[in-house]
């Protein structure tokens, strides 16, 4: 479903991502971990293009981009399409009820019909346990259902592929556990994910395979097991028992 191939970005001198290869299949589960400044959040915005990068290979689905060659607008809009991002903190329109935020992509985006798109979204809004609060505004919503409306909007538009960046880092520790929940729930159903995350928990329980990057490099790889238990490296090692 996703395939890297060589990927390098820098900001200006910093080379933040030094030649990264990744394939993630169908329905897989792809948890990203590793210390602050290793790259992890711009491997996922360049999945999205939020990032360009200047070398190297993306295909998601059946549409590759190749960064040696120059990107037309409409290509980019057409693979964008594919994947839904959640941020750290939702990026929810204030002045729009939960449902509107939901509809919103689907109506203005992909011209759904606002009676078809409202259904939809009322759908999706149950399926992430904010059936009782499609009419309430997003300040009147927890953290935590704030964000689970940030992932309904991002399913809104049938993507094939999520990728979430540190979801629950912005959340009262009470909270994260529903985001988690509605985050394994998907990950059942068979949606390809790939999440930026420090839950190990979540890593453990929900990751069909686990990435740990350094300075813009992919250290180790491997189910929960190899990495968390059975580690290679030593700068796993490391990482992994400052978090115990
Ligand atoms: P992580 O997600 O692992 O914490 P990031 O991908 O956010 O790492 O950042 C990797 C490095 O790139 C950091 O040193 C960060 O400061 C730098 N960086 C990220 N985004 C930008 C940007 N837009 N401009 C300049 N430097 C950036």
């Amino acid at each position: 479903m996703i395939h890297v191939t060589n990927l390098h970005k820098r900001f200006g001198d910093l080379e933040v991502l030094k030649g990264i290869d990744l394939a993630v299949n169908k329905g897989e589960v792809v948890v990203v971990i590793g210390p602050s400044g290793s790259g992890k959040t711009t491997l996922l915005r360049t999945l999205n293009l939020l990032e360009e990068p200047e070398k190297g290979e993306i295909t998601i689905g059946n549409q590759s981009i190749n960064f040696d060659e120059k990107l037309t607008k409409k290509k980019k809009v057409q693979f964008r399409k594919q994947t839904g991002m959640v941020f750290q903190s939702h990026n929810l329109f204030p002045h729009l009820t939960a449902l509107e935020n939901v509809m919103e992509g689907p109506v203005t985006v992909q011209k759904i019909p606002k009676d078809k798109a409202k259904k939809q979204a009322t759908t999706i809004l149950e399926k992430v346990g904010l059936g009782n609060k499609l009419d309430v505004y997003p300040h009147q919503l927890s953290g935590g259902q704030q964000q689970r409306v940030g992932i309904a909007r991002a399913l809104a538009t049938g993507v094939e592929v999520m990728l979430f960046d540190e979801p629950t880092s912005a959340l009262d520790p009470e909270l994260v556990g529903d985001v988690l929940d509605v985050m394994k729930e998907l990950a059942d159903e068979g949606m390809t994910m790939v999440v930026v995350t420090h839950e190990m928990s979540f890593a453990q329980e929900a990751a069909d395979k686990v990435i740990f990057m350094d300075e813009g490099t992919i250290i180790e790889q491997g189910t929960p097991d190899q990495v968390f238990t059975f580690t290679k490296m030593e700068r796993t090692n490391q990482f992994l028992n400052r978090l115990r």
